[in-house]
């Protein structure tokens, strides 16, 4: 791989990033069951049983734009990935970076914990720090723009605000299709510990009340936004997005009502977006963004001239998971499929 590998031709950029086995795996003296034999390439040896109870192991192969191993870090996917998306907003741009995987397979990990650590910089930092340099460059510093933030969460289909205590916001859509999240707080950011704050507050916001930080985040999607704006009127924007865990077997058969409604409302949500990623990839004018409240928050990202979308995949590499990661790599590969 190296740096300057252009995705800048295409609208869609998706890639596969598979995690180190993790202690719990190890304990259970999981099988690494998935291999990144090339730089765009990712196998998972899936193991099955014949008639005669004779086991062996079924090699499926699967490309994307980049598939990034277990070594790789934070950095590299970020340049990759998210950077020329960062880049594209100063352009009137509109950028959209998504964490698609099964819960524990390395989402927030490689999106969105602000945790202020030279060595674990994450891809929010990473882009703040990207659009305040671009800001001091002089073709844009003569524009006069401004930042601004924004970080709520999707649950169970409605919107919570996360900049402002959780408030639940209402979604209206005009006449013309424009989607509005009423009252939705945005924040003027000047430096990148200003976007670390945010994140901060956000992420504790999200949290609270909750008896377990993962199961809540595992049920909702996380959205943080960049907006570039210009005289008041938006000129580009950047969003973020750590989606609610893909894992919904255990949750239509959940006895718990609930439970079964948030599962069937995030595989909806989750089928919206892949169709509207596809229809953006194939240039349709028409996208079926009303189909889930994410899709349809989301409705300005997915239109006009300068979308530019990328999926990162992520996967558990262990034996356990091996159902799990072929979803994931099948959806991944339907959202990127012409
Ligand atoms: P998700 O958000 O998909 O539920 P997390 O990002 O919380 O998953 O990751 C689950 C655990 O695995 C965390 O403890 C995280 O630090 C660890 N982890 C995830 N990805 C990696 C990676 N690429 N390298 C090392 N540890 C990872
Ligand atoms: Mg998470």
């Amino acid at each position: 791989l190296t740096n300057n590998d252009p995705i800048e031709e295409h609208r869609i950029c998706v890639c596969v990033r598979a995690r180190p086995l993790n202690k719990k795996e190890l304990a259970m003296k999981d099988l690494d069951v998935t291999t990144v034999p090339s730089k765009d390439v990712v196998m998972v040896h899936e193991p099955k049983q014949k008639v005669d109870l004779t086991r062996y192991l079924e090699n499926q192969t699967f490309r994307f734009d980049y598939a990034f191993d277990e070594n790789s870090t934070n950095e590299m996917i970020y340049r990759f990935t998210a950077q020329p998306l960062v880049e594209t907003i100063f352009e009137r741009g509109m950028a959209t970076c998504f964490a698609y995987g099964q819960t524990g397979s390395g989402k927030t990990h490689a999106t969105f914990q602000g945790r202020r650590s030279v060595f674990s910089f994450y891809f929010l930092p990473r882009a703040a720090r990207d659009v305040f340099v671009m800001m001091k460059k002089p073709n844009y510093r003569k524009l006069n723009l401004q930042v601004f933030a924004t970080f709520f969460e999707i649950y169970s289909g409605k919107v919570f605000d996360l900049l402002n205590r959780k408030a639940k916001l209402r979604v209206l859509e005009d006449g013309k299709q424009q989607v509005q999240v009423v009252g939705l707080h945005e924040k003027e950011v000047k430096c990148t510990d200003d976007v670390l704050k945010l994140i901060e507050l956000g992420n504790g916001c999200r949290t609270s009340g909750q008896t377990s930080a993962n199961a809540h985040s595992s049920r909702s999607h996380a959205v943080f936004q960049i907006l570039l704006r210009r005289q008041g009127k938006l000129h580009g924007k950047f969003s973020l997005i750590d989606l609610a865990g893909n894992e919904r077997g255990a949750d239509t058969s959940s006895a718990d009502r609930q439970t079964r409604l948030e599962g069937a409302e995030i595989n909806k949500s989750l089928l919206a977006l892949k169709e509207c990623i596809r229809a953006l990839g194939k240039n349709r004018p028409h996208t079926p963004f009303r189909a889930s409240k994410l899709t349809q928050v989301l409705r300005d990202s997915f239109i006009g001239e300068n979308s530019r979308t990328c999926m990162i995949a992520t996967i558990s590499p262990g034996m356990a998971s091996c159902d799990n990661t072929l979803n994931t790599l099948r959806y991944a590969n339907r959202a990127k499929e012409l």
